[in-house]
């Protein structure tokens, strides 16, 4: 299975992913550790990180394509855009099936907060300005990824409300 969890910052998708018993790739894990690591990707990508805007995809493509197993993965945090998508496409990675995790932004707020406020090393784009410039990028440039999908009969959408086990058996579901 070669799946693509979509969502909005804040909706789970994390957590989600490493539920599923799959490799887990996680592009804003990969960008975070490149930032610490201070790598040429992250010296490249930490201010458009900490601004909450999307790294250019010629940054971050070839990162994510050369991490790809044969199979069996879980792609979380990209593709955030319609290029990456058929940038993934056109490397010949075929995904099986696309789950959205739909959450409000309200509530997107709320946990993201939570979860500055819970945390031992706050994540720079944790705050609420910054969250507000996720959610809106979201809403621009990677709400049309699921409608890319849709097209191609990939896609299925989940309620991110209630707990981390009431979504994980929504996806569960979803994948049939
Ligand atoms: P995330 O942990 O997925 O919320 O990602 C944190 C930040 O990393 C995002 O706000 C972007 O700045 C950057 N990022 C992560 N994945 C991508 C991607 N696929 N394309 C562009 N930027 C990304």
């Amino acid at each position: 299975m070669r799946l693509v969890l979509l969502g909005p910052p804040g909706a789970g998708k994390g957590t989600q992913a490493q539920r599923l018993g799959l490799a887990h790739l996680s592009t804003g894990d990969m960008l975070r550790a490149a930032v610490r690591d201070g790598t040429q990707l992250g010296r490249q990508a930490k201010a458009y990180m900490d601004a909450g805007e999307l790294v250019p995809d010629t940054l971050i493509v070839g990162v994510l394509v050369d991490a790809l197993p044969e199979d069996q993965f879980v792609l979380d945090g990209f593709p955030r855009t319609v290029g990456q998508a058929v940038a993934l496409k056109r490397a010949g990675c075929e995904i099986d099936r696309v789950v959205q995790i739909e959450t409000p932004d309200d509530e997107v707020v709320r946990r993201i907060a939570g979860r500055a406020a819970e945390a031992a090393v706050a994540r720079a784009d944790d705050n609420e300005e910054t969250v507000r410039a996720r959610l809106a990028v979201y809403h621009e440039q990677t709400a049309p990824v699921a409608d890319f999908y849709d097209s191609e009969g990939l896609l299925r959408r989940v309620a991110g409300t209630g707990s981390p086990d009431d979504v994980h058996a929504r996806i569960r579901a979803a994948l049939g």
